[in-house]
């Protein structure tokens, strides 16, 4: 039977593994995480008043629950590649899974153990986790702590950390590993980090929470990581979207009185995204075009030097919060292991084409944000895709391409 290796089960992962079970393929989902969904994982909704502003954050619910007892699909969570040999129609690929210190068909769910745990090394489940159980990260344990696994009833827990190594044999494979938030820690981008700045990312899992402040003031700042010499040299697609939409977002839930938006152009693609920016500007968001050439900490927050490029004045502003709109990092870190060609903005390499899906070794596709910078529902279209090229290779309707 033909059988697909699909690496990494963020949103793109996802619907790839989707498309190709729905097409009678035999899938196996391999994430190195405890989890699915990805970077998803910490998304907040940015409804208004009830009135959905499109953040695409619902829509891997659906992939999920898509996916959930089919038995075309077999997930492999925890677990990593090793090595990928072979060619088209006959890939031999190692796969690493380390044991899962919890077992999710024994775990009930009762909270024990994050109550035990003094290390915040326990998450809870929510209506995200896959399945229904909590899970351990063994990094922030505390040496010969065994605390969870004794207040355990069903004896869920196993802290010992054995590996399984398998092999598999594969047709084709579609590698989706993703992208990760650019670390506005790295010394890159222009500012240091301090009190009173935080990265969206942060901001996203406030909201995703329900744990934002409120506060008087606060101010935006786009572009940080993209589009810099210093950062990366690419715009990442995402940053404008998602601040219009948390800006939006904390006027309109009164979190924040004074709201501005700090940027060098605004991606606005789409007349809803047009909508969406006309939606801010009448929640009385401001737009500053012009990225602050000085941040300095002051008696009442953050202070903010700039010169606004529509006036060309220089002003100066103070906010309680800064928020660094951080762009998509390549994390194509695995390229080796994999065999795969990088681009010069460190993406895996397609060979089709800006938007392209085949990768430089034939037989491997590439979906989502492994290949560029795309938001939540362009990552499930171009995993859409990728699986579509790779059913259309396998039923010899098309050759590879490259
Ligand atoms: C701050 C911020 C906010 C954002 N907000 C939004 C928003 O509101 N709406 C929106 O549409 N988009 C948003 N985005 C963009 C969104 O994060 C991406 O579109 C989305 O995560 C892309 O999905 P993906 O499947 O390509 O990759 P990812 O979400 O990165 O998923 C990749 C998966 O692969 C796994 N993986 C990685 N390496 C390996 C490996 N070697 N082996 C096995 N598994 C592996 C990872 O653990 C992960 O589960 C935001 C981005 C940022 C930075
Ligand atoms: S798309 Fe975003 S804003 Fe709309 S309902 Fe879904 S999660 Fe909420
Ligand atoms: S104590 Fe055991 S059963 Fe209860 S939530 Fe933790 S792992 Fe699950
Ligand atoms: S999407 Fe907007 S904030 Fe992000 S890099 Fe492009 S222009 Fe800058």
């Amino acid at each position: 039977m033909t059988k697909v290796l699909v690496i990494g089960a963020g949103p793109a992962g996802l619907a790839a593994t989707n498309t190709l079970v729905k097409n009678g393929i035999s899938v196996n989902l391999v994430e190195k995480k405890g989890i699915l969904g990805g970077q998803w994982q910490s998304y907040g909704c940015k409804a208004t008043d009830g009135t959905c502003n499109v953040c695409n954050v619902c829509l891997p619910f659906g992939e999920i629950e898509a996916l959930l007892d089919n038995e075309l699909v077999d997930v492999y969570l925890n677990s990593e590649i090793k090595e990928i040999e072979g060619k088209p129609g006959d890939f031999k690929v190692k796969i690493q899974q380390q044991a899962m210190p919890v077992a999710a068909d024994d775990c009930i769910a009762c909270g024990k153990c994050l109550e035990s745990c003094n290390n915040g090394a326990v998450t809870a489940c929510d209506d995200r986790t896959y399945p229904q159980y909590y899970t351990i990260d063994k990094n922030k344990c505390s040496e010969g702590c065994h605390e969870c696994e004794d207040v355990c009833p069903t004896g869920a827990i196993d802290l010992g950390s054995n590996t399984k190594d398998m092999e598999e044999d594969y047709d084709a494979v579609i590698v989706a590993t993703g992208s990760k938030a650019f670390d506005p820690k790295v010394s890159a981008w222009g500012y240091s980090m301090q009190p009173g700045m935080i990265s969206a990312a942060q901001l996203e899992q406030e909201i995703k929470d329900d744990k934002v402040p409120s506060l008087d003031s606060a101010a935006f700042i786009q572009c940080v990581g993209s589009r810099n010499q210093r950062g990366n040299n690419y715009c990442s697609r995402v940053c404008c979207l998602y601040a219009l939409r948390m800006a939006l977002w904390l006027k309109t839930e009164e979190k924040i009185s004074d709201c501005a938006i700090y940027y060098m152009d605004l991606q606005l693609p789409t007349r809803q995204v047009q909508e969406l920016y006309q939606k801010c500007l009448r929640a009385g968001v401001r737009f500053v075009r012009g990225i602050p050439s000085e941040i300095r900490p002051s008696a009442a927050g953050l202070t903010l030097r700039a010169e606004d490029l529509n006036t060309q004045e220089i002003n100066e502003s103070t906010y309680q919060r800064v928020i660094l709109s951080v762009g998509l990092d390549s994390a194509a870190s695995n390229a080796d292991s994999l065999g795969l060609e990088t681009n010069n903005d460190g993406f895996f390499a397609a060979v089709d084409g800006n938007e392209g899906n085949y990768s430089s070794r034939e037989g491997i596709f590439l979906a989502g944000t492994t290949q560029a910078p795309r938001d939540i529902a362009a990552s499930i279209n171009h995993g859409q895709q990728a699986a579509v090229q790779v059913i259309d290779v396998l039923r010899g309707r098309v050759e590879h391409v490259g």
